[in-house]
């Protein structure tokens, strides 16, 4: 496998994977942030909202992935840096930021792996209901064939969690901690991963880096408390943050993501809307 390194960024030694092309991969590139944790941006997303993001943790004897890309080929490439550093006996664990499909679909790479599934509560419901039409909804929706759908997805097969949360949970695995926070706004189920070795935040869909934030899954109510989740990790102590889609980028993001969010309700109130 080809690979570029580039070390014009500042303390972090980026791997383009110049893999052979899978119409469902995207471009994505490893971002090394220490020699336990990594954030892979650039993977294929099938809507306008530009690339994927997801996220890898290794502890001594578990790895640890933070959503696994909108296709099972971007799952597999998550994977792969997996496969090279793990001895066959470690537990692996996939944490699912929130519910839609380019957090979620890659899931049956992990399951078929042997990984303990961690989400929201909330997530049980919304799979109950969804886990056999998303796929062909989302095909509908982007104007597929279902043949397209099924080499650019992949076969799509979504589980219900194995472990659930419904607050502000520390993760102990191996003696290492990890922070999942509940900080819904984009969504009722929507997690946030903080890793305090590097001070990485995993932000997911809470932050959008360049871009306006999605807030087509709520209304004001779930804007204002997506301005407050904003607030709370404004106050942590963030080195790097990896959103959920863009490239990774410091604490300003959460100040700019902020401001749009309040620009946005702003606006929508001036012109006599509710939602
Ligand atoms: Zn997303």
């Amino acid at each position: 496998m080809k690979y570029l390194i580039i070390l014009s960024v500042p303390s972090l030694v980026l791997f383009n994977f110049a893999m052979a092309q899978h119409p469902g991969l995207g471009n994505p590139i490893v971002h090394k942030i220490s020699e336990d944790v990594y954030a892979v941006t650039n993977l294929d997303h099938s809507f306008k909202y530009g690339w994927t993001n997801a996220g890898i943790i290794f502890t001594e004897n578990s790895v640890i992935f933070i959503d696994c890309g909108m296709t099972e080929a971007s799952a597999e490439f998550l994977w792969e840096p997996a496969r090279k550093n793990l001895q066959g006996n470690e537990k692996i664990y996939l944490i699912l930021t929130h519910e839609h499909c380019d957090h979620i679909f890659g899931m049956n790479v992990f399951k078929k792996k042997g990984a303990t599934v961690i989400a929201h509560e909330l997530m049980i419901e919304f799979l109950k209901e969804w886990s056999d039409k998303y796929k062909s909804t989302m095909i509908k929706k982007l104007k597929w064939s279902q043949q397209k759908g099924d080499k650019i997805f992949g076969e799509v097969k979504l589980s219900l969690p194995d472990r659930v949360i419904s607050q502000d949970t520390v993760l102990t695995i191996n003696g290492e901690t990890i922070s999942l926070l509940s900080t819904p706004g984009h969504s009722k189920t929507q997690l946030t991963v903080y890793e305090p070795k590097t001070k990485t935040l995993f932000a997911s869909d809470v932050i959008y880096q360049g871009g306006n934030p999605n807030t087509s899954f709520g209304g004001t109510q779930e804007w204002k408390a997506w301005i407050r989740a904003l607030q709370r990790l404004k106050s942590m102590e963030i080195e790097i943050i990896c959103p959920g889609h863009g490239n990774l980028c410091g604490k300003d993001e959460i100040y700019r993501n902020i401001g749009y969010l309040q620009g946005f309700i702003k606006g929508f109130q001036s012109r006599g809307e509710y939602k």
